[in-house]
């Protein structure tokens, strides 16, 4: 049965390394709510199974971007003593819990979901759906309501498979009583971090895209992607007016400037406002905006390098605490599908009173 506990669900897909995006989107929220003490449990896990759907014939990208995707949780300050971080693939009872969770939704449902339709058209996947992709937000359901996650911090592109898990459950209780706990999102409370564009200005940074910067990029690296970073294309001589508009140094500094960066690198500015105007108006050259955003860039990923560097001289413990995330997820998952066949009346043999009653009405026949 739902109790009171309130407890943190999300997960990342090992197609490739994190990047600034989950970070600002997901990742640092996670780690400030793990460290808040206002959660009873967090779960945290590297979705494989999920990324599998998409990417079926390259499961070596899968396998290697695991330890990979660890590592940047790692290094970004998950706690496995905290939190419980898990590989999705190794909880078989959320393949089950999928399964059953199938019949409760229908196909022209999931041809609605806004999410899918633009993840199908960016994959060409038009002509030929893989099921397994085409119906993830079900499987998404079941990772959440296995744990009797109340809370789902991910960026905005999340919001329709959390809807979808919230009509599952519902249509679940109504029909086997009540079980499962409905999810809710948390977005960012900054705007631009709901969705962070890439490096090219595209409308989503995703590794899928390749117009990331990782967190876990060498300095020099992210030096180099900020300075080529899109901006304003009409605004070529410094004297030039600019356009804040889809520039993406902006919208940049718009998630990750705070006042203290400018009384650090930029002191000629009090505040963002000051610069954006001075750019608007013109007589601010792309160049310096760039080197203020590059020196953020490397004050907030600094850190995380550094700490990242220090996990991975040790590979087998990170496996290590992986395999007992598992361990302690699977019990969890374990004890909700208990319930769920319980309620569903598919849990014959721990079922005496069905058993009795049964027997009892053929010896009367
Ligand atoms: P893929 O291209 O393989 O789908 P992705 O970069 O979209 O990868 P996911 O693993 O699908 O990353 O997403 C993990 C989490 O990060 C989700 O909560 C998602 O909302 C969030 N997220 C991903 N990209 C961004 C972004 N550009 N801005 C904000 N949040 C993001
Ligand atoms: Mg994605």
């Amino acid at each position: 049965m739902a109790d009171n506990k309130k407890i943190i669900l999300t997960g990342d897909r090992p197609t490739g390394k994190l990047h600034i995006g989950h970070y600002v989107g997901s990742l640092k929220r996670r780690v400030e709510l793990q460290n808040s003490g206002l959660y009873d449990k967090t779960f945290v896990f590297i979705a494989d199974a999920q990324a599998l759907t998409d990417n079926i014939d390259n499961p070596e990208k899968v396998r290697q971007n695991v330890i990979e995707v660890a590592l940047d949780y790692l290094a970004c300050g998950l706690d496995p003593t905290k939190s419980t971080i898990f590989i999705q693939s190794q909880i078989p009872e959320l393949c089950e819990l999928s399964f059953y969770y199938m019949d409760l939704v229908t196909v022209s449902r999931l041809q609605r979901n806004p999410t899918v339709k633009t993840e199908i058209q960016m994959r060409n996947f038009e002509a030929s759906i893989p099921v397994g992709f085409f119906t993830y937000p079900i499987s998404q359901a079941a990772d959440i309501t296995a744990f009797k996650a109340t809370t789902v911090p991910a960026g905005e592109d999340q919001e329709p498979m959390i809807e979808q898990a919230r009509e599952i459950v519902r249509r679940f209780n109504h029909i086997y009583g009540e079980t499962l706990v409905e999810p809710e999102i948390l977005l960012p409370t900054n705007a631009v971090c709901l969705r962070l564009p890439g490096t090219d200005g595209k409308a989503k940074m995703s590794k899928s895209l390749g117009n990331c910067i990782y967190l876990s990029d060498p300095a020099d690296v992210v030096e180099k992607k900020v300075k080529s970073m899109y901006t304003d294309p009409t605004h070529i001589k410094v004297s030039d007016p600019g356009k804040l508009e889809g520039n993406t140094v902006f919208t940049y500094l718009d998630a990750f400037s705070r006042p203290d960066h400018f009384e650090r690198y930029l002191p000629e500015y009090p505040n963002l406002d000051e610069l954006k105007a001075h750019y608007t108006r013109g007589g601010l050259g792309d160049m310096k905006v760039k080197k203020f955003l590059a020196a953020i860039m490397q004050e907030e990923l600094g850190p995380i390098r550094e700490r990242r560097k220090e996990f991975e001289k040790d590979i087998p413990a990170v496996y290590e605490m992986l395999r007992k995330g598992c361990e302690v997820a699977r019990e969890t998952a374990s004890a909700t599908l208990d319930e769920v066949r319980r309620a569903m009346k598919i849990n014959y043999f721990d079922d005496a009173e069905l058993i009795a009653e049964q027997a009892k009405r053929f010896s009367q026949e």
